[in-house]
C-alpha cells in the first residue's frame, strides 16, 4: 500500500534519510523506532509530502506522490498524520474538529459529516464531549479527537509521530488502547513510538532507524528477544 525505493533526504549538509526501503503492506501495523535524530519524523513527514525528497520514489496504493496541486490534497486525506502535538483547531469545537475535513476537502454534506463525526468520537469512547473545545478536554481526550478527525477523512494509511509522547502518563493507555483496536481492525498504520508494549502487542513488524537508515526489520518478537545488529542492542539495553 506504502512503498518507498532508495530514498533520500539531506537538510543542507545533514543527510537524513539514506536510502530508505520500506513496503507497508495493507492492514499492517509498521511501529517505526530508533534513537533521536535517526529520522523519524522526517520519514513520516515524506510520507504525506510535508517534506519533499531528493531522490528515490514513494507510492501511495501504487501511484507516486503528487509533486503539487489538487493532487496533494487528495494525498494528503489518504495519509492521515496524528501528531504528538495533537494540533487541533482551538477555536474549533470537537465535533467541528472533526466534520471540518470531511466537508471541505471531502465535499461531504454538514449532517452527512457529522453523523459520522459522532460514529467516530464514539469509536474513540469520547462522543459526549463533541461540544467542547480542545482546550475543555485532557491530553488523552485531545488526542483521541484528533484521531478521529484523521479517522474522518478515510484515509488509507494512518501515520502516528509518537501519539502519546506529551500525554501525562495515565493518558497513554486510553490513546494506545484506541490505536491497538484500530489496528486489530485491519487499518494500515505506521507509528512512531517509544511505547514498547505497545509495539510487542499491535505491530506486525518493527523497523528499527538509526542514523538516516533502516538498520533491522522484523517481528517484534524477534526484534525485542534477539536483536541482530549493535545498534539495535545499544538502542534496547537504553529503553528496555
Ligand atoms: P526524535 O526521536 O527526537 O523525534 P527523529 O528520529 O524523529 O527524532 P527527525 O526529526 O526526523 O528525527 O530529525 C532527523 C534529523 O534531521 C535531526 O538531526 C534533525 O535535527 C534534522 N532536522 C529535522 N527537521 C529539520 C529541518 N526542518 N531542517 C533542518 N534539519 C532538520
Ligand atoms: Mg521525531
Amino acid at each position: 500500500l506504502v512503498t518507498l525505493e532508495n530514498v533520500d533526504k539531506h537538510f543542507g549538509e545533514l543527510h537524513v534519510l539514506r536510502g530508505i526501503n520500506l513496503a507497508v503492506e495493507r492492514g499492517e501495523v509498521v511501529v517505526v523506532i530508533g534513537p533521536s535524530g535517526s529520522g523519524k519524523s522526517t520519514l513520516c513527514r515524506t510520507i504525506n509530502r510535508l517534506e519533499t525528497i531528493d531522490s528515490g520514489v514513494i507510492t501511495i496504493d501504487g501511484v507516486p506522490l503528487p509533486e503539487e496541486g489538487r493532487g496533494l490534497a487528495r494525498l494528503r486525506s489518504d495519509v492521515g498524520m496524528v501528531f504528538q502535538s495533537f494540533n487541533l483547531f482551538a477555536h474549533k469545537t470537537v465535533l467541528q474538529n472533526v466534520t471540518i475535513g470531511p466537508i471541505k476537502v471531502r465535499k461531504k454534506g454538514k449532517a452527512d459529516a457529522e453523523k459520522r463525526a459522532l460514529e467516530l468520537l464514539d469509536r474513540v469512547g469520547i462522543a459526549n464531549q463533541a461540544n467542547k473545545y480542545p482546550a475543555q478536554l485532557s491530553g488523552g481526550q485531545q488526542q483521541r479527537v484528533a484521531i478521529a478527525r484523521a479517522l474522518a477523512m478515510e484515509p488509507k494509511v494512518l501515520m502516528f509521530d509518537e501519539p502519546t509522547s506529551a500525554l501525562d502518563p495515565e493518558m497513554v493507555q486510553e490513546v494506545l488502547d484506541v490505536m491497538t483496536s484500530l489496528a486489530s481492525e485491519g487499518m494500515t498504520m505506521i507509528v512512531v513510538t517509544h511505547e514498547m508494549g505497545f509495539a510487542r502487542r499491535a505491530a506486525n513488524r518493527v523497523v528499527f532507524m538509526a542514523d538516516g537508515e533502516i538498520v533491522e526489520q522484523a517481528s517484534p518478537d524477534d526484534f525485542f528477544d534477539n536483536p541482530s545488529s549493535q545498534r539495535a542492542k545499544d538502542f534496547l539495553s537504553k529503553i528496555l
